[in-house]
């Protein structure tokens, strides 16, 4: 029987990975500030993991309630039912970890309104009243993608994100850096780049399938690389995939259109070319 002294304290066994030399400055996580669109399958398990790991503050934004329907994913609670999904996340976020600070906003981002408010969030949110550390994008709409790339290129925001395929069989985590990494405008879906409905691509009426594996999965690596990238360990990828079918992660860059719609990001393009030893996309390891 080990006679080693149990530490109840959960931030022991994460600084633990300081000690180990995974991580330089483990502490630094009560620092940052993430802010979530979308507390739903993927973003309520993020919220929930940066929670345990003791991230600074979560700013939490999601228009809609819990359902029943929700329970074949993790996180909220049949108790939850009828409740604001942001505020059943905070409940729970809070009694897992006190030490975090939690803003929550029930709002549609894709408003007039709530845009303005949304931007100024990004830039005014953080625990010192400065700007965000990250955006992560954990909604399942077109729109809702757009505006925050909207945000984000015009605000010159990097953030991530995140979705899972209709059928639940497959997933996949993007990272986007403005004007070095492509925008969400730069290879919009096929349908969209023809003129095409984009409200097409969310088909109404059709129940899409949903497994709470596949979304921890990608909530899983979404948080990890949240880690990474605070944290400053290992590899951040621009893109990685999962394909349940077949145990298929795919990783690749995701260079930007040089003719994409979005004239911030375009702008940005040409500045990180004129500007290179600017860029913040850090080079691979071979
Ligand atoms: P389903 O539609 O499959 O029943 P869902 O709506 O919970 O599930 P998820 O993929 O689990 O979808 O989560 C996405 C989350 O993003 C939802 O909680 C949704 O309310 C939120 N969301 C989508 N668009 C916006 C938006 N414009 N503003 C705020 N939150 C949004
Ligand atoms: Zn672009």
């Amino acid at each position: 029987m080990s006679t080693e002294v149990r530490d109840d304290n959960p931030y022991s066994r994460l600084m633990a990975l300081k000690r180990m030399g995974v991580v330089q400055n483990y502490e630094n996580i009560r620092k940052f500030t993430v802010l979530i669109v979308g507390v739903g399958g993927i973003g309520s398990v993020v919220a929930e993991m940066l929670t345990r790991c003791g991230i600074g503050k979560l700013i939490l934004y999601d228009y809609d309630r819990v359902e029943l329907a929700n329970m074949n994913r993790m996180f909220y609670l049949p108790t939850h039912e009828g409740l604001a999904k942001v505020e059943a996340a905070k409940i729970s976020l809070i009694n897992i970890n006190p030490d975090v600070e939690i803003e929550t906003h029930n709002e549609n981002i894709c408003t007039i309104e709530n845009y303005e408010k949304f931007n100024q969030r990004i830039l005014n949110g953080s625990l010192t009243g400065g700007r965000v550390d990250l955006v992560l994008s954990c909604v399942d709409n077109y729109a809702a993608r757009m505006t925050i790339n909207k945000s984000c290129n015009n605000l010159n925001q990097l953030w991530f994100e995140s979705g899972v395929s209709e059928n639940a069989m497959s997933g996949h985590i993007q990272q986007l850096i403005p004007g070095e990494l492509a925008c969400f405008a730069c290879a919009p879906p096929l349908v969209v780049a023809n003129d095409g409905d984009e409200n097409e691509i969310k088909r109404d009426g059709v129940c899409a399938a949903s497994l709470p594996t596949t979304m921890g999965i990608i909530a899983g690596f979404l948080s990890q690389t949240v880690l990474k990238f605070l944290l400053q360990f290992g590899e951040v990828s621009p893109f990685l995939g999962y394909n349940a079918f077949s145990d298929f992660f795919p990783k690749y860059p995701l260079t930007p259109n040089p003719d994409c719609t979005d004239k911030k990001c375009k702008e940005l393009q040409q500045y990180y070319n004129d500007h290179p030893e600017e860029r913040r996309l850090k080079e691979e390891k071979k």
